[in-house]
């Protein structure tokens, strides 16, 4: 976020708009995004992040900047991904609010001044939008997000049900959020975290207006399992509680194996030593797994590298 935001007094909000290979959908995007600041009467800024895409995106985001020069365009090297495009926006925001939404319309900027109406009354620091129903999809991942939401809460104590990247922060939080230099970012559970006082207003999530989701169900389960792994270390705490059932397994089994020894009747313990094998190889190519994933996340810590690359800034 520029420091320099006093300069530019008169922008009272930031509307930060991720986009990947969106071109059809760019003109509407800006004019919806437009009308909606317009009718709450806020000095804004509009700035489209083109992440790395491969059609006509960042000349539509350029043509957007001729007509009004209140949108603004950042173009990222390569695609990034959403998280990394947010930040960036947010880097170069000097808005007194942030506002983030999609580029595909599912976030309706209908519902913009009212966000900026419950952040204006003052007191409240984030203002999410949250997911009346879930426009239109498939019954099969919303199950799943369903139960993954649940599992989220219990294990990081971060509830992500219905919440969405649609959000209104003050500075202090995208402050806040700028602060945060981990690589591995999820923009729904970091601004949970900072617990600053937040309200929330509803929306109906309507149909994507062109293009695809740029979600495959295999990145989504992916997606799913680092941000429990970037939240948390309780997949850890679960060799701990594996080896100590394992270990009291053993005790007993040892304790019946020297009994059967000591009286003599200790035949082919073949089916034991077998299932043991098993058993205990299953349960340490598990636990390695789990920690390998902790390595691969320190690694990417670790590495510091930059979390994107700008190519093009238009202003
Ligand atoms: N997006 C992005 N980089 C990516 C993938 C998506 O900037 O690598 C943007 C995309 O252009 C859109 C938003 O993130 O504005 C949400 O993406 P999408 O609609 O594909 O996700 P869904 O709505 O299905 O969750
Ligand atoms: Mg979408």
């Amino acid at each position: 976020m520029d420091s320099t935001a006093h300069q530019s007094a008169q922008i009272e909000v930031t509307a930060i708009v991720p986009a990947f290979n969106e071109e059809n959908n760019i003109d509407a995007c800006a004019e919806a995004i437009c009308t909606a600041l317009e009718s709450a009467s806020a000095g804004f800024e509009l700035i489209f992040i083109d992440d790395g895409s491969s059609d006509a995106t960042w000349q539509r985001i350029e043509a957007c900047h001729r007509r009004d020069d209140r949108i603004k365009g950042l173009r990222l090297s390569r695609n990034f991904g959403k998280e990394a495009a947010i930040l960036a926006g947010m880097e170069s925001a000097k808005g007194q609010a942030i506002l983030t939404l999609d580029a595909d319309l599912q976030h309706p900027p209908g519902l913009i001044p009212e966000m900026i109406k419950v952040w204006r009354a003052g007191g409240v620091h984030i203002v999410d939008a949250v997911k009346r129903n879930r426009g239109g999809e498939p019954l099969l991942r919303r199950l799943s997000s369903r139960i993954y939401n649940r599992l989220a809460l219990a294990v990081t104590g971060v509830e992500l049900e219905n919440s969405s990247d649609f959000k209104l922060l003050d500075r202090d939080v995208a402050f806040a959020l700028l602060g945060m230099s981990e690589r591995r970012r999820f923009y729904r559970g970091m601004s949970k975290w900072t617990g600053f006082s937040r309200a929330s207003v509803e929306f109906d999530v309507p149909s994507r207006t062109a293009g695809n989701s740029k979600w495959t169900t295999r990145g989504l389960a992916w997606m799913a399992w680092e941000t429990i792994v970037s939240y948390s270390a309780a997949p850890l705490r679960i060799i701990h509680v594996a080896s100590v059932s394992f270990l009291v397994l053993a005790v007993a089994l040892s304790i019946r194996a020297m009994q059967l020894w000591l009286t003599g009747r200790a035949v082919s313990g073949f089916t034991t030593v077998i299932l043991l094998i098993l058993i205990l190889g299953g349960l340490l190519l598990f636990c390695l797994a789990i920690i390998a994933e902790y390595i691969m996340a320190i690694y990417d810590e670790v590495k510091q590298r930059p979390h994107y690359l700008l190519r093009d800034r238009i202003e």
